[in-house]
């Protein structure tokens, strides 16, 4: 803030406006066309979105899809559930929008940081480690199914035809979870059949991998699922036994600790062995630095914040495929995230 700017100030002020204001433009001029490596190697790179109203933002970025459409804000702030309709709505707006652009929707992801009083989640000692997300949804199929028809009837375009939504499952630990949440969606479409409303038969569903269990069991999951998107905020926390929200242990939630990114390379080799594709929506994939390791490790789409857009894709255009391998090989050969970061820099 500055008190009763004079005229050198308000003139250098805006000077410091119009180039930021230009850097922008240029930014989102660049990010406008698709991004590969020297060697051919296509990455896509989309956005987070996190309301609807984001989804022009998205566009204007560069985003070659959505990664991750969060879908909380359709249920926060009010006192009940939205309803399939409202649902509905909001999902084939974002669909129109995003034309013949992936959009990767996400079931609700409720509990641990994102509590909802009227959902009835009660109190938990450990809510991060507790009933949240995938886990509640299985329980209520009062709140999942109305989701579930919802995204079933955002994934056809008015004229009936398929279109790119893709349903995504957040906080999957086991394929057990992944197999009871596939039935509600039979379930949800058996519904729709009989009701004679249209959808894609074909609409891929994926999950996301935050929990290690996941990691774990990477292959018997990729038989059960079209894709992976690796969210590296709960990743990092559940990896590293570290609240993502506690600054007292923000050293150890650090995604470029080695830990971390051996899990992104066990996801990948178990996703691409199955023959599904692999992305990441956690705030890793939007830094620059982090995407040199990413490509190295195979990853085939990065997804983030909107205005991450052209720098990433400015990075992937930098290096070859054999170079970014390279990279990768080395960083996960250091014992420290802040080796891992120092190397990341000289490179
Ligand atoms: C993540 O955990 O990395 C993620 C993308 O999900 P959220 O941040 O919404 O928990
Ligand atoms: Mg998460």
């Amino acid at each position: 803030l500055y008190a009763h700017p004079d005229a050198s100030r308000l003139a250098e002020l805006a000077a410091r406006r119009d180039a930021w204001l230009e850097g922008q433009r240029r930014a989102k001029a660049a990010g406008q066309t698709e991004a590969s490596t020297p060697d051919g190697r296509r990455i896509e790179v989309a956005a987070n979105v996190g309301r609807l109203k984001d989804v022009p933002l998205a566009l204007e970025y560069g985003a070659d899809g959505v990664g991750l459409f969060r879908t909380e804000f359709l249920f926060l702030d009010r006192g009940q559930a939205p309803t399939e309709e409202e649902q509905y709505a909001a999902y084939r707006e974002a669909a129109r929008l995003m034309g013949d652009r992936p959009l990767i929707i996400r079931t609700l992801d409720v509990g641990g940081d994102k509590p909802l009083p009227y959902l009835d989640l009660g109190e938990e000692a450990n809510p991060f480690l507790g009933w949240r997300a995938i886990r509640f949804c299985l329980e209520r199929p009062d709140v999942f199914m109305p989701q579930l028809r919802a995204i079933l009837r955002a994934s056809v375009g008015p004229d009936g035809a398929p279109n790119r939504v893709r349903l995504m499952l957040p906080m999957i630990g086991t394929p057990g979870e992944v197999r009871q949440a596939r039935q509600m969606l039979a379930t949800a479409q058996d519904e729709l059949r009989r009701a004679g409303v249209a959808f894609n038969e074909g609409m891929e569903v994926g999950i996301m991998i935050e929990v290690p269990s996941a990691v774990a069991v990477a292959d018997q999951l990729a038989r059960e699922v079209d894709f992976f998107s690796i969210g590296t905020n709960d990743l990092t926390q559940y990896v590293m036994a570290a609240d993502r929200g506690n600054a007292r242990v923000a050293e150890l939630v650090n995604p470029f600790q080695p830990a971390v990114l051996r899990m992104v390379r066990d996801a990948a080799v178990a996703a691409h062995s199955a023959g599904i594709w692999i992305g990441m929506c956690g705030e890793l994939a939007g830094n620059p630095l982090a995407t040199p390791v990413l490509l190295g490790l195979g990853l085939d789409e990065l997804s983030m914040s909107a205005p991450s857009i052209p720098a990433v894709k400015d990075a992937v255009r930098r290096l070859s495929l054999a170079e970014a391998r390279q990279i990768a090989a080395e960083a996960l050969a250091l014992d420290s995230a802040e080796a891992v970061l120092r190397f990341l820099q000289q490179e």
